[in-house]
């Protein structure tokens, strides 16, 4: 997909716009004075794929917190700010990589650019964080209604305040609820802007229809080529916004894989195993030794290899046994029991000798046994995959000029 061009940031020393990847954010949960507690946090969001993190600056102890948490964290630290311009002032005395405002509870013209002005000469971008349950209180009286116009409208206001003291280190976001409103909001602002975006659906709300709801709201844009960093605004722990969120753009192919892909065929009447038991314990198992590789768990070695040769590894069931593939081909056989262990051992030997060493040293009995077992199993429950040759003779049927018509 094509990105749309846009001017270039740098949160710390993460780049953020076209000519960047895509990254992304996650907030901590922790109060932000509790350093400590802070700073674990922020290393287990950046270990599981956060790229910017931001915690919330709503008190003197808060910013004082950031002195330590913005030095030793792996990664840039931006400070929440609503309300307070001060804190925010603070923030940046602290060393933060960059603050998040609020036009919606920041309404003086003259402190917006104070802190503008600090901002520039710490050399730290600002995003302006327009968020639909707090607008601008003369857009929320023209606007009645929540809509794309009046976000977008918030977000302008903000920006050209910071653009009257020659700031032009920003980073906007117009997020809503509402995953068809949101969308919109940011197609209209991306024509109205050249700067970076950051895509997120706002309160998503719990597991599953938050990450449903943020996954459809920032796919869509970033198909159509909006959007810089993105964040999964999830009601659960945050280090699933981060890993759903870094795998949601390796799953698009925006990133390069880091993480376990474990695809798996949906099960049905022709699985040889409780597809659903074997993918789940390869999933867990896989996980935690973080192998970046595609894996495939296939109920029957029918179609599995075949279906799923496009995968790193997988393993295909049929007759109590377990058939092994990589890439397609079939390289070793194994009891059924021992899928799961035998997918992890593999899974480990691609990732230290990589996939062409272990297909030279495929079993040599490997692909015919898988076709021996095919083949019983097409002959238990019929061949699904001579439709080819079955429409061949309907089309012949039907085009037989004895045929009325
Ligand atoms: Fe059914 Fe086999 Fe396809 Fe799985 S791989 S969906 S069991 S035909």
């Amino acid at each position: 997909m094509k990105r749309r061009q846009t001017k270039q940031i740098k949160v710390g020393k993460v780049g953020v716009g076209s000519d960047y990847p895509i990254t992304v954010q996650s907030m901590t949960t922790t109060k932000t004075k509790d350093t400590e507690k802070t700073l674990e946090q922020v290393y287990e969001l950046a270990s599981n794929g956060a790229d910017i993190v931001r915690v919330t600056c709503n008190e003197v102890d808060a910013a004082t917190s950031l002195i330590k948490i913005s030095t030793r964290s792996p990664v840039p630290i931006i400070a929440d700010i609503h309300f307070q311009y001060k804190l925010a002032l603070a923030a940046i005395e602290a060393g933060v990589q960059g603050l998040r405002l609020n036009p919606g509870n920041i309404r003086d013209e003259k402190h917006i650019k104070e802190v503008a002005k600090e901002a520039l000469l710490a050399e730290i971008p600002i995003r302006v964080g327009v968020n639909a349950g707090s607008l601008d209180k003369d857009i929320a009286k023209k606007y009645p209604e929540s809509s794309p116009e009046a976000l977008v409208e918030s977000a302008l206001k903000e920006i050209r305040y910071l653009e009257e003291v020659d700031f032009y280190n920003i980073k906007i976001s117009v997020k809503h609820s509402n995953v068809p409103l949101m969308i919109e909001a940011y197609r209209l602002l991306a024509e109205k802007v050249q700067y970076p975006l950051h895509l997120g659906v706002t309160e998503a709300g719990p597991l599953p229809g938050g990450l449903i709801k943020s996954v459809a709201g920032i796919s869509t844009l970033l198909s159509e080529g909006i959007g810089d960093t993105i964040r999964l605004s999830l009601t659960t722990d945050p280090v699933d916004e981060a890993k759903y969120g870094r795998q949601l753009l390796e799953y698009l192919n925006l990133r390069d894989r880091k993480s376990l892909d474990l695809i798996a065929c949906p099960s049905c009447g022709r699985a040889e195993v409780d597809v659903i038991k074997v993918a789940n314990e390869a999933q867990e198992s896989l996980e935690k030794k973080g192998f970046p590789i595609q894996v495939a768990v296939m109920g029957c070695v029918v179609n599995g290899p075949g279906e799923a040769k496009s995968a790193d590894l997988g393993i295909a069931a049929g007759r109590n046994k377990g058939h092994l593939f990589i890439k397609g081909q079939v390289v070793k056989v194994v009891d059924e029991k021992d899928m799961v262990s035998s997918l992890v051992k593999e899974a480990e030997l691609i990732t230290n000798e990589g996939i062409e060493a272990r297909l030279a040293a495929a079993d040599k009995d490997a692909a015919k046994i898988a076709q021996e077992d095919a083949e019983a199993l097409i002959d238990i429950q019929g061949d699904i995959n001579n439709f080819k040759l079955k429409s061949k003779s309907v089309v012949e049927i039907t085009s037989n000029e004895d045929i009325d018509t």
